[in-house]
């Protein structure tokens, strides 16, 4: 058996979260392995955010184009995929190639590693033949894969899952989305403004259904309006797979036909692949629980999907700019200030780091290591309009016993709103704790509804004062000026 490599971190799994653990640990003076299987950068820059807003940005501008008539005169657009695959090959995956990512971590000091890893006794990762032995920490951010449903034939056909559908090069005709949550949302609406006759079948009984129900009605209607077919409430039985395509039929008898068959239905975190056990950590949960440092267990900690606090880069990028404090943190209280192991560089960079999040921490004391606090997290969805949104929905609000105020008001009763004219689909509502004067949650849909949230993330996040937020002066005429009146309608 292999010896066991001494060094001071590894991080299994270089997505997103993993990648920026690695790096800042690296550059702090670390030794640092990092292990990725497949592409490091992981499923955002790849399959996931990046790709995916490309093909948004490009079918936005087409259908910006289709609005001129109501505007400005004529326009003609001819919608061509092959620019946008083009682009996604070339300017964001390098052809799902990830030689500057590794270079990226390589320049900052990191060890790479390419292969599966997994856990292998306390402090020890394993990859192949390879083992190390980390004396200050393991960093789990493995991620998630694509959950597909226990749908009778479905595993037996070529259906897709986000990575068919960011890869393509030519469009099928006709496309079936399984699953109405974000990704499946923005997707469907993309491929409709290139020509591809979509159906959405989602299971529940609105689509985007973890947001307001507002929200769910304005995606529908704007994905109506671009051809896409929703339905709603289907659950789905059997998968067939012929010449013809796909045929996916609901438990009600019904049925829908497309060429391709796309499968987005939400994702899991593989933590069977880990070798948890050999840490005495259950592995049996659909994520790896951790608290408000980012820790699993002693000396192990966990960043970005696979910890189930919410699939978003934002979120992946903000716990690991925890963990690196903790980490060093950590570090400093072992070695006591004292340079036993060569690190006095790395001590030195802990005490920088750490002080200079938590001045820059929403929760943490100063001098103290930041705690994770999701309150005021924030999501997007780039369908268009866009639907942004922060903190607690209306219902979330209710039945967590909160004297609640909703404040509701359309885009289109706005100057900017009416102005726009084309894009009339879009509100703000406002979830007010009546009894702390603050808002805890709010949605904003609307042309640029996700960069309007900004202000309600701050409001959320801050907690200021309703009062506050009523004498705050609004830009004339914006769309975020809406915020003002859903205040002035706050209600019970
Ligand atoms: C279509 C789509 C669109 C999205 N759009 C957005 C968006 O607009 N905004 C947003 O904030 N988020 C978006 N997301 C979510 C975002 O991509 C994820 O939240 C983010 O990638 C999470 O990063 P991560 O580091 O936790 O995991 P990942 O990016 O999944 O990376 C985990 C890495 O670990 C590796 N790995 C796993 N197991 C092992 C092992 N045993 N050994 C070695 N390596 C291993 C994997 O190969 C992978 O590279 C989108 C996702 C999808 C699918």
């Amino acid at each position: 058996m292999a010896q066991p490599e001494i060094v001071d971190v590894v991080v299994l799994g270089l997505g997103v979260g993993g990648e920026e653990v690695a790096g800042r640990l690296a550059e702090a003076g670390l030794t640092v392995v990092g292990i990725e299987r497949n592409l490091v950068g992981g499923e955002c820059p790849y399959w996931g955010c990046i790709p995916s807003k490309m093909m948004i940005r490009a079918a936005n501008a087409i259908a910006e184009a289709r609005r001129v008539g109501g505007l400005a005169g004529t326009a003609q657009v001819s919608p061509d995929w092959a620019t946008v695959a083009k682009r996604i090959r070339e300017e964001a995956t390098d052809g799902w190639d990830d030689r500057v990512a590794v270079r990226r971590f390589t320049d900052k000091g990191g060890r790479f590693v390419r292969g599966g890893g997994r856990l292998d006794g306390p402090g020890r990762v394993r990859v192949g033949e390879q083992v190390f032995q980390a004396r200050h920490g393991i960093v789990l951010g493995t991620g998630t894969r694509p959950s597909v449903p226990p749908v009778d034939g479905l595993a037996d056909t070529p259906y897709w899952t986000n990575r068919e559908a960011i890869e393509v090069e030519e469009l099928p005709g006709s496309l079936l989305v399984l699953g109405g949550g974000a990704i499946g949302l923005e997707l469907a609406q993309v491929f409709a403004r290139f020509g591809v006759r979509v159906t959405v079948v989602e299971a529940l009984d609105r689509v985007l259904a973890v947001e307001e129900p507002e929200a769910s009605e304005a995606a529908a209607a704007a994905l109506r309006a671009d051809g896409v077919e929703i339905r709603t409430g289907v659950k789905a039985a059997r998968v067939e797979h012929g010449t013809e395509g796909f045929t996916l039929r609901g438990t009600e008898d019904e049925e829908f036909t497309a060429e391709r068959l796309l499968v987005v239905t939400g994702r899991r975190a593989h933590l069977d692949e880990l070798g948890l056990e050999t840490i005495g950590v259950d592995a049996g949960g659909r994520y790896l629980p951790v608290d408000d440092r980012l820790r699993v267990t002693e000396g192990v900690w966990a960043v970005g999907d696979v910890t189930g606090e919410g699939a978003f880069t934002h979120i992946a990028m903000y716990q690991a700019a925890i963990i690196v404090a903790d980490v060093l943190d950590h570090l400093r209280r072992a070695e006591g200030g004292a340079d036993p192991s060569g690190t006095a560089s790395v001590v030195g960079g802990a005490v920088g780091v750490a002080s200079s999040l938590a001045a820059t921490g929403s929760s943490g004391s100063a001098g103290s290591v930041p705690r994770a606090d999701y309150r005021a997290l924030p999501r997007v969805t780039f369908t268009d309009p866009e639907i942004g949104a922060v903190g607690l929905t209306e219902e979330q609000a209710r039945e967590r016993g909160i004297n609640v105020q909703v404040g509701f008001t359309q885009l289109a009763s706005s100057t900017r709103g009416w102005i726009n004219k084309t894009d009339e689909v879009g509100f703000i509502k406002l979830v007010a704790d009546a009894d702390q004067g603050v808002l805890i949650g709010a949605t904003s849909a609307g042309p640029a509804g996700g960069e309007v949230l900004s202000a309600l993330v701050v409001a959320v996040h801050a907690a200021v004062p309703l009062t506050q937020l009523r004498h705050m002066i609004y830009a004339y005429p914006t769309f975020h000026r809406a915020i003002s009146e859903a205040l002035g309608k706050l209600r019970s």
